[in-house]
């Protein structure tokens, strides 16, 4: 495949831009590959990427029931940081932000990584103490992080109101490379990646059944037929339940809907992104000048990809008494994705009770800040059948007792 550089764009120019390679092939349904990933969201698309690149296994496909990237990773608000608390989820993290520094050289695809730093508020005395314990874990963990006063939040994001009556600013976390990426050019460098390597990435294609004989996996039933499948890994977030279903095993995680809305666009007026999860809210400004906006999770369970009336009153109503400003803009759009939570609000990479296959799952509210280190740890993990940054993630923890709980360090965990 062509590399993109400006050379490249140059003799294109002179082609009137005729002569580009399409991103990605649409091949048809092979009978049977060496491995298959189900769900070509971003996590999927690593995992292929990097059994490829670092595992040397490419007679694989990524199907897919939609167009790739059209499930959680096209919906998120793209917050990207790694200061979680506990150990095991700083490691995993810190990878993938890592990752995220020297994404666009290695895909040669500009995935627009922006660390323009991520603020996470404090505005309760019982908060500031979750996340002074946080920046003294993450100093230990060797994760760049710190914590800040009114003052110099007040310095780093001016349109801020630290002094609200209900909520002051007490101060905050602050990651400065952390930041933002567009999502889309995530999954669609990893796509063309993929291609290039020769794996088959497979659009409207939906599985619906899983094959086994005996205890392990054979293959798949698809809306495009049966494929076969040495190793098969399951990464369909919202949708992990049902597959674990059809492949015969139970998972601990529960499906909800989280939504999301952006402003009309205005004049850049914030250069990072603020989390303020007491209030339950966090705003960043994209690119195009919209306020990309986002809130909670419905308070039940469902699987429908679609905003709501009144999470987005809910949402703008906390956030206006930290951001004044926004209470005269207007809303461009909003919408929903299917998020799959954990009780202890960590992901699930792991082995299952069925032979030869692996689920990827449970990254919740804030798993696409982790795509390129969860491909990374879980093509590890399908090769190899172990991995260290996996270890811990395993789904065995919760009948053990061995949580990794991120719900009170992260919050909102975006
Ligand atoms: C509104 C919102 C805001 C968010 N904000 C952030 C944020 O700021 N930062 C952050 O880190 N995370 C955020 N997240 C979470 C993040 O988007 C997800 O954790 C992450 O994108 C999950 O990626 P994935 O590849 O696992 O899943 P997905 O991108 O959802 O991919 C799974 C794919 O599987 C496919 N699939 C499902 N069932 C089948 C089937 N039977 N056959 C074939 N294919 C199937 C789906 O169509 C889908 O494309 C947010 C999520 C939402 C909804």
């Amino acid at each position: 495949m062509t590399r993109y550089s400006a050379f490249a764009i140059a003799k294109q120019a002179m082609r009137h831009h005729m002569g580009w390679d399409r991103a990605w092939a649409s091949p048809s349904p092979k009978s049977h590959y060496d491995v298959v990933i189900v769900g070509a969201g971003g996590h999927g698309l690593a995992t292929a990427y990097w059994l490829g690149r670092k595992h040397g296994i490419t007679n694989v496909a990524v199907i897919e029931k939609g167009w790739l990237g059209g499930g959680n990773t096209g919906r998120n608000t793209t917050i990207i940081r790694s200061n979680y608390l506990q150990d095991p989820s700083a490691a995993l993290y810190e990878k993938s932000r890592s990752l995220f520094e020297t994404m666009s050289q290695d895909l040669n695809y500009n995935v627009m990584f922006s660390p323009r730093g991520v603020l996470m508020l404090a505005q309760t005395e019982h908060e500031k103490r979750g996340y002074l314990r946080t920046a003294h874990a993450n100093m230990l963990q060797g994760v760049e992080t710190r914590w800040i006063g009114p003052q110099e939040v007040k310095r780093i994001c001016p349109i801020m109101n630290i002094d609200g009556p209900r909520y002051p600013v007490l101060g905050g976390l602050w990651q400065e490379r952390a930041g933002t990426a567009r999502h889309d050019a995530v999954a669609w460098g990893y796509a063309r990646a993929c291609s290039d390597m020769g794996m088959d990435i497979i659009e409207q294609c939906e599985v619906t059944g899983v094959t086994r004989d005996g205890d392990k996996v054979t293959g798949l039933s698809t809306t495009r037929g049966e494929i076969g499948c040495g190793k098969l890994g399951i990464v369909v977030a919202g949708h992990s339940g049902r597959l674990a279903e059809m492949a015969g095993f139970r998972l601990p995680v529960e499906s909800v809907p989280l939504q999301a809305l952006v402003s009309e666009p205005i004049k850049p007026c914030m250069d990072i992104v603020v989390m303020a999860n007491t209030v339950h809210g966090y705003m960043s400004q994209s690119d195009k000048g919209e306020m990309v906006i986002g809130g909670g999770t419905d308070s039940f369970n469902g699987y429908h990809q679609r905003g709501s009336f009144h999470h987005i009153e809910e949402t703008v109503r906390a956030l206006v008494e930290t951001f004044p400003m926004i209470s005269r803009l207007k809303m461009l759009r909003h919408w929903g994705g299917i998020v799959d939570m954990t009780g202890d609000r960590s992901p699930i990479l792991s082995k299952t009770p069925v032979g030869n296959c692996f689920i990827n799952c449970g990254w919740g509210t804030g798993g696409f800040k982790a795509t390129p280190g969860s491909g990374w740890a879980f093509a590890e993990l399908m090769a190899k059948g172990h991995s260290p940054l996996t270890a811990e993630f395993g789904m065995e923890r919760f009948r053990e007792g061995r949580f990794i709980d991120e719900s009170v360090a992260a919050g909102v965990a975006h």
